[in-house]
């Protein structure tokens, strides 16, 4: 019998749920990826509607095609290979079944809703022409409903679901899936196939700066930064909330892409737990279970993908519109809202294409709650810059951000801006790497500048106005708004 492995967001050729099974079933098992037209197509649209001229670039795109390089360098070293395509899955899955002449298709489980309806079109299609599709947990530890509370239903609170999921962890949970390939067991992609995979150009796009970003790709880029990162680990619950530290792991993008597995890191963590100073693990774990959180809440809550609020009352809020919204959207994403956390996040963001987490919850809460702008501009915002994007924790943290979601503290609880900067940047070391205009104000007034007499500035050459923006909002104030708009919605919290 022969099979096809379908990669999807698990660019990686070891501890793989789909890989592990085809090779345990089948003689002859063949490899794919499909650069996905039905995504990217939307994709370049929002690209080019941004941009005045030229070929768009994406780094996610840059990061992708090099993690297949590796994995095709990986697939021939056991004699096979990866087959790429550009098109609708919906089409080319079956097709290139029906090619290579497999009885089954592979893959592992996707929790989008888009994905799960492509999933299900493509194991319509391969049934009607007698095959099989398969699909293998393999993202997540705990996947859509396996963690329920006492009353059968799904958590909605972080902190009873991450005790339930840790109850619930068995070794075997964490166990790696074997993948050693027999001698002539990979199919390698024949000439033609190869022939035709799609170049950069050919996707639409051009090179991004990835390279010149501090972000090593593929499996092996992956493995560099848990290496790097499990010297610091011990130091990461009192690092982490320190934009200017290296204090997180940076795995995000490689988590998302599935160029590490989620098993591999949970076991080390867990282990490391168990050390003397096992906190820094302890905390980072709850990170990860913080993914599996998200991932479950919009298993459970497919509507969240056309933009409904978690929490359907606040469907309700009345959010600002109109040109001042739409020019305070504008200065809140190009980083010149006269908040110098909030525009070094910001920055960072475009820049780099990662934001640290306390940079987005503040960025976030600003956007909602200072600005009073609706969290789902703010959400495309994120999708289309984040390296790291997925739907599940973009999502999760945007609703939670404006106390629309799953969240345990109530709306009346708002970020200040200005104490989040004071408290997380207290030399203003992170503002100033984003944000050089602010490069000669003392720290004590880099926080906020407005609140320096234009003398003490005057020292140091900077002026208001004319080096930096004023802000943009004035926080006392956009606190009682955002606190009478949450209040009329009934909602008490
Ligand atoms: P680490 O601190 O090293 O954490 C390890 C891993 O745990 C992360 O790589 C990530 O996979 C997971 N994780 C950590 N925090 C969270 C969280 N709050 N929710 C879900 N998973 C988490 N994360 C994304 O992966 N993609 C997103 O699109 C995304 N959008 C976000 C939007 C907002 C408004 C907020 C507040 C948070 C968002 N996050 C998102 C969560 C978090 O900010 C990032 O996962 C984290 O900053 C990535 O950096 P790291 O890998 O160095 O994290």
């Amino acid at each position: 019998s022969s099979a096809l492995v379908w990669f999807r967001r698990d660019l990686r050729c070891d501890d793989h749920a789909a890989l592990s099974r085809a090779l345990a079933s089948a003689d002859r098992v063949w490899c794919a990826f499909v650069f996905d037209t039905t995504i990217l197509a939307p994709l370049l649209r929002c690209k080019r509607a941004g941009r005045h001229s030229g070929t768009p670039a994406d780094r996610r795109i840059d990061f992708i095609l090099a993690a297949l390089v590796e994995l095709d360098r990986a697939l021939q070293k056991q004699g096979g290979g990866l087959i790429v395509m550009h098109g609708d899955p919906t089409d080319c899955i079956p097709r290139l079944a029906e090619q290579l002449g497999v009885d089954t298709v592979f893959a592992n489980r996707d929790y989008e809703p888009a994905a799960i309806a492509r999933d299900e079109a493509v194991g319509r299609k391969l049934k009607a022409a007698g095959r099989e599709f398969v699909t293998f947990k393999d993202q997540v530890i705990f996947e859509r409903d396996e963690i329920l509370n006492k009353q059968g239903g799904p958590y909605t609170v972080f902190t009873p679901y991450k005790r339930a999921w840790l109850l619930r962890l068995a070794p075997a949970d964490v166990a790696p899936y074997e993948v050693g390939a027999r001698r002539g067991q990979l199919g390698a992609p024949p000439d033609s196939m190869r022939a035709q995979r799609p170049s950069l150009k050919d996707l639409g796009f051009a090179p991004s700066d990835l390279p010149a970003l501090k972000l090593p790709t593929g499996m092996s880029g992956a493995a560099r930064l848990l290496d790097d990162f499990i010297e610091r680990i011990d130091r990461y619950d009192e690092q982490r909330n320190f934009p200017s530290v290296k204090g997180p792991s940076y795995l995000s993008t490689h988590l998302r892409f599935g160029t590490i597995s989620i098993r591999s890191l949970v076991r080390t963590a867990h282990d490391l737990t168990l050390r003397p100073r096992g906190g820094g693990a302890s905390t980072w774990l709850s990170e990860l279970i913080w993914r599996e959180f998200f991932f479950m809440v919009l298993a459970m809550n497919p509507q969240l993908a056309s933009g409904a609020s978690f929490k359907p009352e606040y469907d309700a809020l009345r959010w600002e519109t109109g040109p001042q919204a739409d020019a305070d959207f504008d200065a809140w994403r190009e980083g010149r809202t006269g908040y110098p956390l909030v525009d070094a996040g910001m920055r960072q963001l475009v820049q780099t294409g990662y934001m640290h987490n306390r940079l987005r919850m503040v960025t976030a809460s600003f956007l909602a709650k200072d600005l009073g702008i609706d969290w789902r501009r703010g959400e495309a915002h994120f999708e289309q810059w984040l390296n790291d994007f997925d739907f599940a924790a973009n999502n999760g943290g945007w609703q939670w951000a404006a106390s629309t979601g799953c969240d345990a503290q109530p709306w009346f609880r708002i970020f200040n801006p200005v104490t989040q900067s004071k408290e997380y940047d207290p030399e203003g070391r992170f503002i100033k790497r984003y944000v050089p205009e602010l490069e000669a104000v003392p720290a004590k007034f880099v926080h906020a500048p407005w609140l320096a007499a234009p003398e003490q500035l005057a020292e140091v050459g900077f002026v208001l106005g004319r080096d930096y923006p004023p802000p943009i909002v004035d926080h006392a104030k956009a606190r009682e708004v955002t606190l009478a708009r949450y209040r009329a919605t009934g909602a008490r919290g």
